[in-house]
């Protein structure tokens, strides 16, 4: 199924996300992990693809078990700025041939060794340049991209990074995701900007439940992310007691969520990181929201 069929229903749901695992070992545990949280029946699963696709016949194992076993519409996550022209649509292929017809298409995060090298030889410079190229599979495939509601960190100024979401959603996304946030405020700020900017596909707003006091500075690092004071009072008081601090992130998400549903958004994507407990915690605190 096409998430657009997904999103344009007007109904509120959750989405959940899950990341291959990094080596053969770990494959089982993370299947396992997978597996428990599409049993929650999101309205879909994404499948994040490893940086660099050194593990990027793993997403695909976990999407097409996820969509084969359990029913569950998937979404294929797949870079492309350290990949030649070959690797990805060989990658492109293969998800077809798996049956996948979702894709979130990215650039990916430039390495210290990407960014000392020449520009100019690489395949892909933009994650416009890959949904293009997608495009022209027809309708093979719901194209997905990946939105920055406090910029991405490489921009100089939101204007400049909402011209080039324009021109992603223009090139053939037909829905953009976000990066975590942990104010609200900055999300609704952002959707009057790019709706005021002619941007009309559906934004999912990605929200990371924080369950683990360690998982903060790289998460911020990583997204970029506002800490709110408030959020910031609940990891200093709570970020050394796990439990605690599990429960605490738990309910911040889900409150996060509801403030979203109740302002117009019908589906959130939560980054459950490969925890079905967390997923099922907070998809039980919204039961009766969800219906
Ligand atoms: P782009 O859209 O190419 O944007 C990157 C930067 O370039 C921005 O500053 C943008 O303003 C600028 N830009 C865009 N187009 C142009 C242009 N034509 N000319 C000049 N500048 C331009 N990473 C992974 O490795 N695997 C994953 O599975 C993964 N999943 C993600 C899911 C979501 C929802 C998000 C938000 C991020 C994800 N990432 C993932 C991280 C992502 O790869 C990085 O954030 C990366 O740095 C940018 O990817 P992008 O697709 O947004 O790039």
């Amino acid at each position: 199924m096409k998430l657009t069929e997904i999103l344009n229903q007007n109904k509120l749901s959750l989405s959940f996300e899950v990341f291959p695992p990094k080596t053969d070992t770990a494959f089982d545990s993370v299947k396992h992990a997978t597996e428990e949280i599409a049993k929650l029946r999101p309205s879909f699963m994404s499948v994040t693809y490893g940086a660099g696709g050194g593990t990027s016949q793993y997403t695909l194992d976990i999407a097409k078990n996820i969509k084969a076993n359990y029913g569950v519409p998937t979404l294929a996550h797949l870079t492309c700025v350290s990949s030649t022209k070959e690797t990805v649509h060989s990658k492109i292929e293969q998800i077809k041939a798996a049956g996948i017809e979702n894709i979130m298409a990215l650039r990916g995060d430039l390495t210290p060794q990407l960014e000392e090298s020449d520009r100019s030889k690489w395949a892909y410079r933009h994650a416009v340049e890959l949904i293009r190229e997608l495009k022209e599979y027809g309708d093979d495939f719901c194209i997905g991209g990946a939105c920055y509601p406090e910029i991405h960190p490489e921009s100089t100024n939101q204007r400049e990074d909402i011209k080039y979401l324009k021109e992603k959603v223009d090139a053939g996304c037909s829905f953009l995701t976000t990066q975590m946030f942990f104010d609200n405020n900055l999300l609704y700020n952002f959707l009057y900007k790019i709706r005021e900017a002619g941007i009309t596909v559906p934004i999912i707003p990605g929200v990371m439940p924080i369950t683990n006091g360690n998982q903060v500075e790289r998460a911020i690092k990583l997204s970029g992310s506002f800490m709110p004071q408030r959020f910031k009072s609940l990891v200093d008081k709570f970020g050394d007691t796990p439990a605690a601090m599990k429960q605490a992130g738990i309910a911040y998400a889900t409150d996060q969520i509801i403030d979203l549903f109740a302002n117009g958004i019908t589906n959130v994507h939560v980054y459950s990181m490969n925890k079905p407990d967390v997923a099922a915690a907070i998809q039980s605190n919204l039961s009766d929201i969800l219906g």
